[in-house]
């Protein structure tokens, strides 16, 4: 049997796994989502032993049943390789009372790393699988990480080619060095005079400008979406779940068949929504606890059932959690309604009419799977002093809100079960505020905060930062942002 993506506004749109990796985003709007589950034997007597690259094949291979052994293989080889400075992949680390699960081991130091290195290889293989020869073509507009993480996992990967374009002037001093010391001879790194929105709006509307479409068909080219819609995101994410749990098992904290709960730091709900794969294909799970910042839009609807994008943004110290409008949680929303595609995209044209909806009649045993709370901005900071002083580990600041909730909820709830929180981002990543937080000092810039958090933390630089500062910049390209078609064009020698 072919395990049935469908989309959550269209129940006649219905695809396998590698035309849903293909497509991205359904054509209707919607998200493509499983509608039923793949059977995997989780005996975790037998996995506590099996390598990263193991558990992988054993979900994705469920998940993604229309790939062939060969093809998981040549996909999971290629992505969780050196790139990865432990060859654990994501290690799992008792912090105080609860367990993080580091997921910031990749190139780019953040959790984006674990679904972006294996989908470039998931999109040519299902290309190939559909008979398309063309290259893929991604084009991202970034406003400083997911643009690096994208590029980080495209570069060189035969069949491809990566435009980046992100506002000059507006990302830190080390995220500008990341983008323009990129490698690969596939990618392209492109700063345009405007600001983030400026190029979101013209990315997307090159994506949708049919002239184009058929001038890069034309040249045997296709633009493609690495967005965290994308099926090749979402799947690979359930895998560290699974491996955590494993190691968990390993290291005697649990036995196994015993119940944990799973903390996430939430932002588009992608990672969270993995967790809840997770558990329906059988991880012993008690509750999910989706963990906001002050955008938390996600703790209120959990609480009223309503969801009100309606608010001021608020621009925080953990900015991958900045986002009113969570897109992944229409998948969970289609399964709250029994999987009715109908009603699904009823509350979705609501969200974008009247900037909310409200749950109907739900299938309360997922409801309450889940739990919410939010962190401020000064029990942020504070979380990352307190488990610094008693635990001596350094969190990142998204770490932390998931910190800070999770210690709010064992107080509230006395619920003492083993918990995992998902660590989205090495601390190097934010280095000023991680420092602030914690010694009360001020760098000057990054690269000083970077020398202090060495000292302070005693963990060691990663790779990732080590030689940013002296590494040879290859990209310098500063243009209008009316000019970022022809830019495309001429990249990629379009006639
Ligand atoms: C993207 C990101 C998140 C949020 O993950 P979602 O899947 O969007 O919920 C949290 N922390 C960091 C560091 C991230 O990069």
């Amino acid at each position: 049997m072919t395990l049935v993506y469908q989309s959550t506004r269209d129940e006649n749109n219905k695809v396998t796994a590698s035309q849903a990796i293909l497509q991205g985003l359904a054509t209707d709007g919607g998200l493509f989502t499983p509608t039923s589950l793949p059977e995997v034997q989780l005996d975790f007597n037998q996995l506590q032993n099996a390598s990263y690259q193991e558990v992988a094949k054993l979900v994705l291979s469920a998940f993604l049943d229309d790939f062939t052994e060969e093809e998981l293989d040549y996909c999971i080889s290629h992505a969780y390789d050196e790139k990865f400075d432990t060859p654990v992949i994501a290690p799992v680390v008792k912090v105080g009372q609860h367990y993080n699960l580091e997921l910031f081991h990749g190139s780019t130091i953040a959790f984006k790393d674990m679904a972006l290195s294996i989908l470039p290889y998931l999109l040519t293989t299902s290309a190939k699988k559909q008979g398309v020869d063309n290259k893929i073509v991604i084009l991202t507009a970034t406003s400083g990480d997911t643009g690096k993480a994208a590029m980080a996992g495209f570069a060189d990967v035969p069949g491809t080619e990566i435009i980046v374009f992100y506002p000059d002037g507006a990302v830190s001093k080390i995220q500008e060095l990341q983008m323009t010391t990129q490698t690969g001879d596939n990618t392209h790194v492109v700063a345009i005079r405007g600001n983030f929105d400026d190029a979101q709006t013209d990315v997307k509307r090159m994506f949708n400008d049919e002239a184009l479409r058929a001038k890069l068909l034309a040249n045997g080219a296709q633009f493609s979406s690495a967005n965290s819609m994308n099926v090749g995101r979402l799947v690979p994410q359930v895998v560290y779940y699974v491996y955590a749990y494993a190691q968990m098992v390993k290291s005697g904290v649990i036995r196994a068949g015993e119940k944990i709960n799973i903390t996430v730091p939430t932002g588009n709900f992608g990672n969270i929504l993995a967790a809840y794969y997770a558990r329906q294909i059988g991880l012993p799970v008690h509750k999910l606890i989706c963990a906001s910042n002050e955008n938390k839009v996600l703790t209120d609807f959990f609480a009223t059932g309503t969801y009100d994008k309606k608010r001021e943004f608020k621009v925080t110290t953990s900015p991958s959690m900045d986002i009113l409008v969570s897109s992944n949680l229409e998948r969970l929303i289609f399964h709250l309604v029994g999987n009715d595609a109908a009603a699904t995209k009823e509350l979705m044209t609501s969200l974008s009419e009247n900037g909310e909806y409200s749950l109907p009649q739900v299938d309360q045993e997922i409801l309450d799977l889940f739990a919410a709370g939010y962190a401020s901005e000064a029990a942020t900071a504070r979380e990352m002093k307190q488990v610094f002083d008693e635990a001596d580990y350094v969190e990142d600041p998204h770490t932390a809100v998931a910190s800070a909730v999770y210690r709010a909820y064992r107080v509230e709830t006395g619920d003492e079960t083993p918990t995992l929180i998902a660590s989205t981002a090495s601390p190097y990543k934010f280095p000023r505020v991680v420092v602030e937080s914690i010694t009360g000092q001020n760098p000057a810039d990054d690269f000083a905060a970077v020398a202090e958090l060495e000292t302070v933390s005693g963990v060691a630089q990663p790779l990732a930062v080590r030689g940013l500062e002296n590494a040879p910049v290859r990209h310098t390209t500063v243009v209008e942002t009316r000019e970022m078609q022809a830019e495309v064009e001429a990249y990629l020698g379009l006639k």
